[in-house]
């Protein structure tokens, strides 16, 4: 038979899944010998059953009722007792924390007969009547979902008969007034009155914990924090202690290390004569930590030695709440413990030199994401003023801008602005990319806003709900603001600042940059030591995406091994655009011959250049990708300026011509049209020019005496016979090039059909290069620029996906396609090289997947490049983490 109850004795740390992760660690602490209050914990695996079927599992009232028992027995008290009551809390504990996401009841067995018990037992009459009426109130709330405000509607009542401003102020006679009228409350809205018997009181309020798993606000958090939504939570009943028995008691919070600063000492809060709750919902002023030293000197000193042995046993920073009840502490609970990004990092390292942990485990205490966090700029909050109000933080960075309500005035601006607005829909998109960031009013980090921020790398707060925006101003804490007025926000806290804040370059990006040493900064010598050790794991090359020298010097100091993907196509923009032209309208061979002609020094230039920054690695170019009337004037515009002067009766000469063409060249779906290996099949010479420019590049370079590395790429390979003509056309130009190093000619796989080919493509391709962006797209059938903004916060909401497949590689589908690929280009070729240049490249949970699929290298964007490595460090090492949800 199945057991569905364990007592705190009767189990460890490593037992969350089954125990959640407050039981597995109140079982950790009874089993270290520390002073837990005793208690017994419902597993999640009764919570599922009972989510399942809408029943308790069978069995599980007796098994309560036994553990109960010897609970009783070993505190010499009974439930409900009239004379001497035992209470218990009940609360709720998931495998990973969600904080303020499900239900806690204290004081449970409290009733009309054992208040009274409690107020003589303990003397103070106040105290038994105050927690009558909270238990009332949270169990009306929690269990029956009786309205808040019912009850503070009462309590307000309460205050204004008793002439007092605050609910400390109201005494025993009011709060039994108050208990009568809550009584009533709740037999209005439940339709019968407040259950007097303990033990039905319990067995309700295990069922309403059970049912808080499903609460809409919890649901949302696990969809936001990727929680699989069919865990369940464990219920944990404990006997209550009291914090608030008078000066000799309290209730507080502390942590074993600064979780900011990732400093070592007495970090944490505590409030006299309180309990639990009021320290969390800071209604009353805390006290540091360490004044309770002087308060209460035995607990204090006995609470450091406990914190001491938790971190010896957890190996990692733990938090703790505790309560003091007359003199005796008491743990009321621990876990490894949430940290700033920095502190992650400087606490991994600490514990490596004390010896607690080793280089391997340290690099699985900090993540690719909170690099990514260390290197974007942030707010000087030493100079910033209060904030105005706090959001959610759904794209980071530090954005200063003046306020603008529409897109059009953002797209105008000349200064940065921010877009404020209630949402964001697809219309805003022009001033979302003009916008230095974007604040919203409503929406999580799965709505419009939210998702085409990240999508584009903007700085983005949303849901601010404190936020009044009217027509053309927004209130907030009792401030109004105009168009025009400067705010300040921080997608990274969620927080949003009057006025421009200062904003400071990431320390960590100026180390990276060589401009700050790490020698004698606690962050930077953590990042510094880890960064090397990752290296030193990692089975994947980093390389970069960079398109100018200035890119690739960059990425080169970012520790980048090679560039990955060189794009070509800006070497056609600016002025060069009429040589493009010329390209286009030529209208024999010796015209466009002439115009290729023209192009051919000027992209060799740009290859030398990249390629003596990257002298000694290999630089990856891919050949022109984009479709040629991109490089054309917009079709509206030119048909504009050449109706313009024909009404002015001239001759719209070149124009027309380019008119002509445009129109010619016009495609329905120009991301499935003419592009990529296409134009190089049909634009003769175009390719050929691009080929020759490389090969003189790099034989200019050999002379320079300098070691070039290019290889050549074809996008959008979807046959093999495309890729063979290509590169029969290569070789007779790479030949013709005196004094060119050897190249290699490979392929990007980002169409479907590539990938479920790559046997035959392998033959002709000596490298594959992944582009997952192209990929994904045909694979699943999205045009990203049309569906981020139009749908994506739908699926995400669905759950058709947990996040965006644009942001992190979508294993099933997409992901199957690279496995496949590489295998079948493998079994063909052993020493094919594999790559992924796909914006994945510079993802962490996508560059574990690339590891595991047994790719050579990704490729990223010269500022994720630091992140890549770190991943691809942590993926080769198999030791598992500490895991701080
Ligand atoms: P959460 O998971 O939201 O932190 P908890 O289950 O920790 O909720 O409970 C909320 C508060 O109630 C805690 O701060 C804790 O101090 C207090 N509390 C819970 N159980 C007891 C108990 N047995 N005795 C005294 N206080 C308790
Ligand atoms: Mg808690
Ligand atoms: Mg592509």
């Amino acid at each position: 038979m199945t057991t569905f109850v364990h007592d705190f004795t009767d189990g460890n740390k490593d037992l969350k899944d089954l125990l959640g992760g407050k039981g597995a660690n109140l079982a950790e602490m009874t089993l270290m010998g520390l002073p837990v209050p005793p208690g017994f914990t419902v597993t999640t695996e009764a919570c599922r059953v009972y989510l399942r079927t809408g029943a308790m599992p069978e069995g599980l009232f007796t098994e309560v009722e036994q553990h109960l028992r010897q609970m009783q027995h070993r505190m010499g008290k009974t439930f409900g007792d009239a004379r001497d009551p035992l209470l218990l809390s009940v609360r709720s504990g998931a495998k990973f924390s969600m904080p303020g996401m499900m239900e806690t009841i204290l004081d449970i067995g409290l009733n009309d007969a054992s208040v009274v018990g409690l107020g003589r037992q303990s003397a103070d009459e106040r105290f038994a009547w105050d927690s009558y009426r909270r238990l009332i109130q949270m169990f009306g709330r929690t269990v029956f979902d009786v309205p808040g405000d019912a009850f503070e509607e009462e309590l307000a009542a309460a205050r204004s008969i008793a002439g007092v401003a605050t609910d400390p102020e109201l005494d025993t006679a009011h709060l039994r007034n108050l208990v009568d009228a809550y009584k009533k409350v709740f037999r209005e809205h439940v339709g019968r009155d407040f259950p007097q018997a303990p033990h039905e009181q319990l067995f309700l309020a295990i069922g309403a914990v059970f049912r808080s798993w499903n609460a809409e606000r919890a649901v949302l958090y696990r969809r936001q924090e990727r929680i699989p939504q069919d865990l369940g939570t464990a219920v944990n009943v404990m006997t209550m202690v009291f914090g608030n028995r008078g000066e000799n008691s309290g209730t507080g919070v502390a942590f074993t290390r600064d979780p900011a600063t990732g400093r070592r000492g007495v970090y944490g809060d505590y409030l006299r004569n309180a309990q639990g709750e009021d320290v969390v919902a800071g209604i009353r002023n805390t006290v540091p930590l360490a004044e309770l030293a002087t308060i209460d000197p035995t607990s204090y000193r006995q609470l450091l030695s406990i914190m001491q042995r938790l971190e010896q046993r957890y190996r990692d920073l733990c938090d703790i709440e505790f309560t003091i009840e007359n003199g005796r502490l008491w743990m009321l609970q621990t876990r490894v413990g949430k940290r700033t990004p920095a502190a992650a990092f400087i606490i991994a390292a600490q514990l490596v030199d004390e010896g607690t942990i080793t280089l391997d485990e340290a690099l699985q205490r900090v993540t690719g994401e909170q690099l990514a966090q260390l290197m974007f700029p942030s707010f000087d909050t030493t100079a910033a003023p209060p904030p105005l109000t706090t959001g959610v933080p759904a794209s980071p960075g530090a954005a200063v801008g003046a306020i603008v309500f529409d897109s059009a005035a953002a797209a105008a601006a000349t200064e940065p602005v921010i877009l404020v607005r209630r949402e964001t829909n697809p219309d805003d998109l022009p001033g979302m990319i003009a916008a230095a960031g974007v604040l919203t009013a409503r929406g999580g980090k799965t709505s419009h806003a939210a998702v085409v921020a990240r999508g584009m790398g903007r700085t983005c707060v949303c849901g601010a709900e404190e936020l009044r925006i009217d027509g053309d101003s927004v209130t907030v804490a009792g401030r109004t603001l105009h168009a025009g007025d400067v705010i300040s926000i921080d997608g990274t806290t969620g927080r949003v600042y009057p006025g421009s804040v200062a904003v400071r370059p990431s320390a960590v990006v100026r180390y990276f940059e060589g401009e700050l040493r790490a020698h004698g900064d606690p962050l930077l010598s953590a990042v510094e030591r880890l960064m090397a050790h990752a290296d030193h794991r990692a089975r994947l090359d980093v390389h970069a995406n960079a398109d100018t020298a200035a890119d690739a010097a960059r990425a080169r100091r970012f520790g980048a091994t090679g560039v990955g993907l060189c794009r070509t196509e800006h070497m056609f923009l600016g002025d060069r655009r009429q040589l493009v032209e010329r390209l286009i309208l030529a209208e024999d061979d010796a015209a466009r011959a002439d115009a290729l002609q023209a192009l051919l020094p000027l992209q060799r230039a740009d290859f030398e250049e990249l390629f003596a920054a990257m002298d000694g690695l290999p630089v990856t170019v891919r050949l022109i990708d984009p479709p040629l009337h991109e490089f054309l004037p917009p079709l509206e515009e030119l048909a504009a300026r050449v109706a313009h002067t024909q009404a002015l009766g001239g001759d719209p000469g070149h124009d027309g011509a380019l008119l002509t063409a445009v129109r010619r060249m016009h495609e329905q779906n120009p991301m499935l049209g003419l592009r990529g290996v296409r134009l190089g099949l049909v634009v003769p010479g175009l390719f050929a020019m691009q080929v020759r420019a490389i090969a003189q590049a790099a034989a200019a370079r050999v002379a320079a005496g300098g070691d070039p590395r290019p290889e050549i790429m074809v996008p959008l390979v979807g046959a093999v016979q495309e890729l063979e003509t290509v590169r029969a056309e290569a070789e007779s130009v790479l030949a013709s090039v005196p004094g060119a190093p050897q190249i290699r000619l490979g392929t990007m796989i980002e169409v479907p059909r590539a990938a479920l080919t790559a046997g035959q493509i392998a033959d002709v391709a000596e490298f594959f290069s992944f582009g997952t962006n192209d990929l994904t797209q045909m694979t699943w059938g999205f045009s990203r620029d049309d569906v981020e903004g139009a749908f994506f916060g739908r699926y995400l909401e669905l759950g058709i996906f947990a996040v965006s497949p644009f942001e992190s590689i979508d294993r099933d589908g997409v992901g199957e396609l690279v496995r496949t690929a590489v295998e079948r280009g493998r079994a063909v070729r052993p020493d094919l090289t594999v790559g992924v240049c796909g914006e994945h490249g510079g993802d962490p949970t996508s560059v574990r997947f690339f590891h595991d699929a047994n790719l050579d290298h990704v490729s990223c964007s010269p500022f994720r490049v630091p992140i890549a490595r770190l991943e691809a460090g942590r993926a080769a090492c198999t030791v598992t983490g500490s895991d701080s949800r």
